[in-house]
């Protein structure tokens, strides 16, 4: 062992989290140069391991920018340090990493193309000018193009192109900032897109982007290949294409996304707050949720009846260069029919989107995992994600303590589900509708996806309590494994209260479309005295008939009737109410028997239903073409400066009931009153926010909980959300929310493991 030398001194760094595959050895390289240290770092099975030497000082600050300085794909979740002893490094050196050390460490997201790239792309002198796929350590595919552990050039879909000499010597310099970025690639190696018609003829052009543009001017509709799926581009100003493509995707009313150059084209439609700027720019690009401006020029068709814009800016080189050739905006929206996952692959690609798309742009990187382009909204002061897929996953949420092996299976729509290991809970991306066959398959082999390249098998597994979601038989079928099925509306507020990090007991507002009881009723407009491993029900609304069931969700007017039947009987006929004009007369009789005689009409205690029924009532909609279409178009007309209330109460049984009658009939004769529509809209959200802080007071009174937990579907409402929020913090309650995962059914599998766990250990 060398003698110390007085001032020097040696440590050890393991360095835990997003490390490999995103520059971190080239970054720390040049941190110990600059900061005169010797040693040496390398890649580990959990992470990276730095050996320092250097004076006290030095590593002090060398320690400090190593957390601070971080390159943008990194995510440093732990530092463990420890004293080392000196080994007389001459030098600061990158050590090759052996194979079997890159296994278990974390896998970076997909990353929007870097600034550095971008400069190259549009620089006439630089060898990767206009090249679509140019990408570097910092940005680039990650998750979709992984095949198999480690992150390794042959474990991705790049395997298939071999890099060319210049390529090679930036993969291979420490210094260069495309050292083991194993996307790397140029027009001479790398992949290359190419135009087709739909009968699979490749169109003659030599720029198959300018070409491209050409066509979608002209008004034709284009299924273009990203990054973790195709995308249907349309010229979001050309209406016809617009609904030429919605009507032969079959989508009648579902808003469309829209991709714009820069912020200065997204401002000619849509306002930007600062917060949302943020968002818009962050490196995962999302689709973030903007108000519209008016007027402008965006076609009536990309998002009727909706005060949003759904708006993302360029993520890959190749949506740069398109939407270089002067577009306002491009809709793009996932390249898929209805409720099937989004195509990845050529050649299902031509099957599938032929009938759809007029052209495709493809290009032969293939996409191993497909992921949907993310969701956001900025509501109640905070970002909040709606759909969580690329850019986010596979970031997982880090807990306290750590736990078992879990696989927890999800709910059926919006279905993510997710797997832990020690203290972190990786959450899938966004799977869709699991009654869909083929999401099913896609939800199947994700599962074992990241299985492997989570290296993660699990000892239990947590499901909902509802026996005909297909993730529940999905679990129930897995052999030996230990099983626990977790209440719908206890995982919803277990998952807000896991990424707060709440351990005990809170208040929990669970307030939801669906979700099975355990009563057997259909449950939504729960609230609960919550910890982790148990629930008690404190209040609830009081249960109502839904007519039909299901088809209730899809013709909010059967809510409609039954709520109006609840309040005034028969007499509700003698009111002026839009329902009654527009549906026919047998029909209203017809479910009025089906109430009268119970005939499949389950019971529901639903805040989505009373939602929708109000929606009914007041003539927003009597049908709907997505679940929540109604609710949320309710919630787009309010008047937020309402501050007047409906009257509202609940019994004192245990658990509370709370009446829809008295706020029904406040509606009704609101109605009959001619009260404009966003005035009534106004006060019903006013009624909730203060009715539900009332409610809270009354149970803290009770038992002293003074923590409230926000969660369900119902939450993306973002005027109840921010008001609940408020009106609570207002009564010094600590307010809880999801800013992590989705308030929605999307992030209820993170609450299944957690409320799993905690029931394993009592
Ligand atoms: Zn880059
Ligand atoms: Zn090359
Ligand atoms: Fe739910």
């Amino acid at each position: 062992m060398p003698p110390k030398r007085d001032d020097q001194y040696a440590k050890r760094l393991e360095i835990n989290g997003i490390v490999q595959g995103v520059g971190f050895r080239p970054f720390v390289y040049q941190l110990a140069n600059r900061y005169g240290i010797k040693g040496e770092v390398a890649n580990t099975s959990t992470g990276v391991s730095i050996h320092v030497e250097g004076i006290n000082e030095n590593i002090d600050s060398f320690m400090e920018a190593l957390r601070g300085d971080c390159p943008p794909l990194a995510r440093i979740t732990e530092i463990k340090s420890c004293e080392d002893t000196i080994r007389g490094f001459s030098d600061f050196s990158i050590s090759k990493s052996r194979k079997e050390d890159a296994t278990s460490t974390l896998i970076a997201p997909d990353s929007a193309v870097c600034s550095d790239c971008l400069e190259e792309l549009f620089n006439p002198n630089d060898r990767r000018y206009l090249y679509p796929f140019i990408n570097c350590t910092n940005c680039g595919p990650r998750y979709t193009i992984i095949t198999d552990i480690p992150y390794d050039r042959p474990n991705t879909s790049m395997s298939a192109f071999r890099m060319c000499e210049r390529c090679r010597t930036e993969y291979d310099d420490p210094m260069d900032r495309r050292f083991h970025a194993q996307p790397n690639a140029c027009a001479e190696c790398g992949p290359t897109v190419t135009l087709y018609d739909t009968k699979q003829n490749q169109i003659n052009t030599s720029d198959a982007i300018r070409k491209t543009a050409e066509l979608l001017k002209q008004g034709r509709i284009v299924a273009v290949k990203g990054l973790g799926g195709f995308h249907f581009a349309a010229d979001a100003e050309n209406s016809e294409a617009v609904e030429t493509l919605r009507k032969r995707k079959h989508r009648e009313e579902k808003p469309f996304a829209l991709m714009a150059y820069s912020e200065t084209e997204i401002l000619k439609f849509a306002h930007i707050q600062p917060e949302e700027r943020l968002i818009l720019n962050t490196p995962q690009r999302p689709i973030v949720l903007l108000k519209k401006r008016h007027p402008q020029t965006i076609s009536d068709a990309v998002s009727p009846r909706n005060r949003y814009f759904g708006t993302m800016l360029p993520y890959t080189p190749l949506h740069y260069i398109l939407l270089g050739f002067d577009f306002t905006a491009l809709v793009m929206t996932s390249g898929n029919i209805s409720e099937e996952p989004i195509a990845i692959d050529n050649r299902e690609a031509f099957e599938r989107l032929a009938d759809i798309a007029d052209y495709f742009l493809i290009h032969d990187r293939d996409i191993y995992i497909r992921s949907d382009d993310s969701i956001l909204i900025h509501a109640g002061d905070a970002p909040r994600i709606l759909r969580r897929a690329r850019g986010y996953v596979p970031v997982p949420v880090r807990l306290d303590n750590s736990f078992s092996p879990i696989l927890a299976c999800g709910a059926e729509l919006k279905n993510t589900f997710c797997l832990t290991k020690g203290r972190e809970v990786f959450l899938s991306q966004h799977m869709g509708d699991l009654k869909n066959q083929q999401a099913y398959t896609f939800y199947q082999t994700t599962i074992e996806h990241m299985k492997r390249i989570l290296d993660i098998e699990p000892e239990v597994i947590a499901y909902d309590l509802h026996p005909d979601y297909l993730s529940t038989r999905y679990a129930l079928a897995l052999p030996d494994k230990e099983k626990v099925g977790i209440q719908h509306h206890h995982a919803h507020i277990v998952s807000c209260m896991a990424e707060n990090r709440l351990e005990g007991s809170v208040i929990g507002l669970s307030f939801d479309g669906t979700g099975y009881g355990e009563d057997g009723n259909i449950w939504g407009g729960e609230v609960m005295a919550a910890e982790p491993g148990r629930y008690s029900r404190t209040a609830h609304f009081s249960y109502i008939s839904m007519p039909g069931g299901s088809a209730a969700i899809m013709e909010p007017w059967r809510m409609a009737v039954s709520y109006l039947l609840d309040g005034f009987g028969d007499a509700y006929k003698d009111f002026n109410l839009p329902l009654l004009d527009t549906v026919e007369a047998d029909r209203i009789r017809f479910i009025e028997k089906m109430i009268a005689n119970r005939i499949n009409t389950p019971l529901t205690s639903s805040l989505g239903r009373l939602f929708d029924g109000v929606a009914a009532i007041v003539g927003v909609r009597n049908r709907v073409l997505f679940e929540g279409q109604a609710a949320m178009e309710l919630e787009m007309i309010a008047d937020e400066t309402v501050v007047e209330t409906y009257p509202y109460e609940w019994n004192n049984e245990d658990p509370y009931k709370i009446q829809t009658v008295p706020i029904i009939r406040g509606v009704v004769d609101d109605m009959q009153n001619r009260i404009p529509l966003p005035v009534i809209s106004g006060k019903f959200h006013a009624t909730l926010i203060r009715m539900f802080s009332e409610l809270c007071e009354e149970i803290r009174t009770e038992n002293g909980l003074d923590r409230v937990a926000l969660s369900g579907g119902v939450f993306q409402n973002s005027i109840l959300l921010s008001g609940l929020i408020r009106a609570l913090e207002g009564m010094h309650f600590s307010v809880y929310t999801h800013k992590q995962v989705p308030t929605n059914d999307g992030g209820i599998c993170l609450g299944q493991a957690v409320a799993a766990y905690a029931q394993i250990k009592r």
